[in-house]
């Protein structure tokens, strides 16, 4: 059975009364050589366990399977339960569970698989999601090696960003603390059933082993990112005293030139996240003097 075949996800879909939801961004992929090289360059390591989800009609859960030891197949939609278990069924080494990737505890489904060996997650993700899920993933804190997503191309610019670059931003420096990522492939909209209005980028982010910063205080790490975002347009000095009221904005300026060595007029898009560490810790200090 070809589970790429428009035809036959149709039958199948027909089979089982399913409809495709789009509350739940059901668009299906329907070309093999997509499915494959997604599921060759998830991972380098066969004796890991694939946590994929929304696995939709199996197709990328097939190709997962016959490359690593075990996949986890996260489901939200409880009709695609029954058709799963029907496409999947020569697959001994997949589990299918019907949760809502959001809601279950990753800790609990995954205890085994990470005391086994490495963990990889890979997903085909609705839109509609793909930064809380991917967000949830990195904040969880679990060991995974890679997170390798399909995702939309304008969100996959700014996740692979370079510092000062006009797609950088607060969610670029914040992946950056907890991750790399690279860009792997295009993939056109009218690869999908039914077909999304803008193209898809597959990207792999790479989980720090070590985390290379850490801040005095993470939240107000995160706080500093986001206040030199929110108001982009505005210098660092301007967009860090709306929020920091704390502080005197003389007191800021100074922080970001003499201390941090910054340009006065610098934007909040050109800080790495190194830099944002140090400015963090700066302002830390200060605030708690
Ligand atoms: N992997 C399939 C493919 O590539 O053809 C389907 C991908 S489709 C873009 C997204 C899948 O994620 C759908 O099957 C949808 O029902 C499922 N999904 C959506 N939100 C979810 C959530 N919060 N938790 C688990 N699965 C979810």
């Amino acid at each position: 059975m070809n589970l790429c075949d428009i035809k036959t996800i149709k039958q199948l879909m027909a089979m089982f009364s399913l409809n495709f939801r789009k509350e739940f961004g059901q668009n299906f992929l329907i070309d093999n050589m997509v499915v494959e090289s997604i599921a060759d360059e998830c991972c380098d390591d066969q004796s890991s366990t694939i946590l994929e989800i929304g696995p939709g009609a199996g197709s990328l859960t097939r190709e997962l399977a016959l490359r690593y030891k075990n996949v986890i197949a996260v489901e939200i939609d409880n009709g695609l339960i029954p058709l799963l278990k029907y496409t999947l069924d020569e697959h001994k080494n997949v589990k299918v569970v019907n949760a809502d990737v959001m809601k279950i505890d990753l800790r609990e489904l995954l205890g085994d698989a990470f005391e086994s060996g490495p963990v990889s997650v890979c997903a085909n993700l609705p839109y509609y999601i793909t930064t809380p899920i991917m967000m949830m993933l990195l904040e969880s804190a679990l060991p995974f090696d890679y997170i390798t997503i399909m995702i939309q191309s304008e969100v996959a610019d700014r996740l692979c960003a370079k510092a000062g670059s006009k797609a950088y931003g607060a969610i670029t420096a914040v992946l950056n603390y907890y991750a790399e990522a690279e860009k792997l492939f295009v993939v056109r909209s009218d690869r999908f059933l039914p077909e999304p209005k803008v193209d898809s980028t597959v990207i792999r982010i790479k989980l720090h082993k070590e985390r290379p910063y850490h801040p005095l205080n993470e939240e107000m790490f995160f706080k500093t990112i986001r206040a030199a975002f929110e108001q982009r347009r505005k210098t660092l000095p301007n967009a860090l005293s709306a929020v920091f009221t704390e502080l005197q904005k003389d007191q800021i300026t100074s922080i970001i030139t003499d201390v941090c060595g910054l340009p006065a007029d610098i934007r909040g898009e050109r800080l790495s996240c190194e830099q944002f560490v140090s400015l963090s810790d700066e302002l830390y200090k200060a605030i708690s003097k």
